[in-house]
């Protein structure tokens, strides 16, 4: 079969390009999914009890974007959510990232910001140059705080020392001296108001878009020809790992649903020196859904299953640059999101490259 565009991958960036080819080109686009629904990692769908859950780990929209805010804007309304974190820090709940409100609830003391600022210096390590996760935490932060907040959350959720993973990982988190509490400071924040998988439902509406469920692109290839191709699934796949099989941090996603309104006092809870999990999601309070259950969800990290993160190392992005090579002597065929591009990405960080690959290349091409 023929087709002139074909997508491999339904995740927000498959969708993006696929939406955008489909409604302002109104060409028709050919999307191949491997698994039996629309939405890669951002899938949700409703649970035996009526929960709406994340099924690939909870997902919070957040960008200082206009025009990715917009562009989602088309296909949801959103319910406003400043998201909140509070880790779990000897035997007390204590807000995450660190802020006033941290120390002090850390040292059981009423510090002011200045005061703060003091506190951070005098125990922040000086460093001449900042190599890896651990120098960044150490440099921003201090020992203590490290080993308190940092240092075991990072390895279990990466299975190495934070001094062996690159600086981009804890750079994540921010430092701020005042009481700002939120997660995130983005500009815009929020959950679609019906979901993520209603969402990509709604850019993937297109009569132009035809969408091949349960389909792995290895398998279909040989059967498919095309003009255009855009390729979404992991870069070493696609080259039939000739340098190798490029490393994922993967996760087992535990829901457990309860018999009580209410299990945690925030959405998410940390913890880094306890238990084999990461992290615990309550779904209700991050969509603002009401039922006498609640369902949460455990996060175990693992090496080996689907891969969800690149592997934040030099020797990791060496091999990935043998890929990379190999992507750029191809012609009309675009590499683009989380394991294609084998980047961290957000979720705004993905439809933005699809945006920007869209109007530089796909759009201007005959
Ligand atoms: P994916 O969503 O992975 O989509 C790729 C698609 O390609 C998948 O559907 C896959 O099945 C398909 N595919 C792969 N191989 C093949 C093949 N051979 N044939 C056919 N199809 C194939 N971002 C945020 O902004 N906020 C958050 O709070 C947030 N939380 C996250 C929590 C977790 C646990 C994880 C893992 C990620 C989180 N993210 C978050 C990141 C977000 O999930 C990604 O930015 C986004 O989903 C990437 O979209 P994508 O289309 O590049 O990749
Ligand atoms: N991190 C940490 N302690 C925490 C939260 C995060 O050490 O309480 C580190 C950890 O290495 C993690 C990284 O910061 O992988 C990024 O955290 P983020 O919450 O952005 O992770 P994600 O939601 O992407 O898994």
């Amino acid at each position: 079969m023929h087709c002139k565009y074909v997508v491999v991958g339904a995740g927000l960036a498959g969708l993006t390009v696929a939406e955008r080819i489909a409604n302002e080109k109104n060409e028709k686009v050919l999307v191949v999914e491997k698994r039996g629904q629309i939405g890669g990692n951002v899938y949700d769908s409703y649970n035996e009890d009526g929960i709406l859950i994340h099924n690939y780990g909870p997902h919070i929209f957040h960008t200082n974007d206009r025009e990715v805010y917009e562009y989602l804007g088309q296909f949801t309304k959103w319910n406003d959510f400043w998201h909140r974190v509070l880790t779990q820090v000897d035997g007390n709940l204590i807000p995450m990232p660190i802020t006033l409100e941290t120390i002090n609830r850390l040292y059981n003391c009423s510090m002011t910001p200045e005061e703060m600022e003091r506190f951070i210096e005098a125990r922040a390590v000086p460093m001449d140059e900042i190599r890896t996760s651990r120098d960044v935490a150490l440099s921003r932060v201090g020992e203590e705080i490290y080993q308190k907040f940092f240092e075991n959350y990072t390895k279990k959720q990466w299975g190495v020392d934070p001094a062996d993973i690159d600086t981009s990982v804890i750079s994540r988190i921010p430092l701020r001296y005042n009481r700002d509490t939120r997660y995130f400071t983005d500009k815009y924040q929020g959950m679609p108001r019906y979901g993520y998988t209603r969402l990509c439902e709604a850019m993937a509406a297109s009569r132009n878009i035809r969408l091949l469920l349960n389909a792995d692109f290895q398998e279909v290839r040989k059967e498919l020809t095309w003009d255009t191709l855009i390729y979404t699934g992991p870069a070493d796949e696609y080259y039939g790992y000739k340098h190798g099989r490029l490393k994922y941090r993967s996760l087992d996603f535990v829901f457990e649903t309860l018999d009580c309104e209410s299990y945690q006092e925030a959405p998410v809870v940390n913890y880094p020196n306890d238990y084999d999990y990461t992290r615990i999601t309550e779904f209700k309070k991050m969509t603002g859904q009401e039922n006498r259950k609640t369902t949460i969800l455990k996060e175990f990290p693992k090496a080996e299953g689907e891969p969800y993160y690149p592997f934040p190392t030099a020797d990791c992005r060496a091999q990935f640059a043998l890929y990379q090579k190999e992507m750029e002597q191809e012609k009309k065929v675009y590499f683009l999101g989380r394991l294609a591009e084998y980047r961290y990405y957000n979720m705004d960080a993905v439809v933005r490259s699809a945006l920007n690959l869209y109007r530089d290349r796909i759009r201007t091409e005959g």
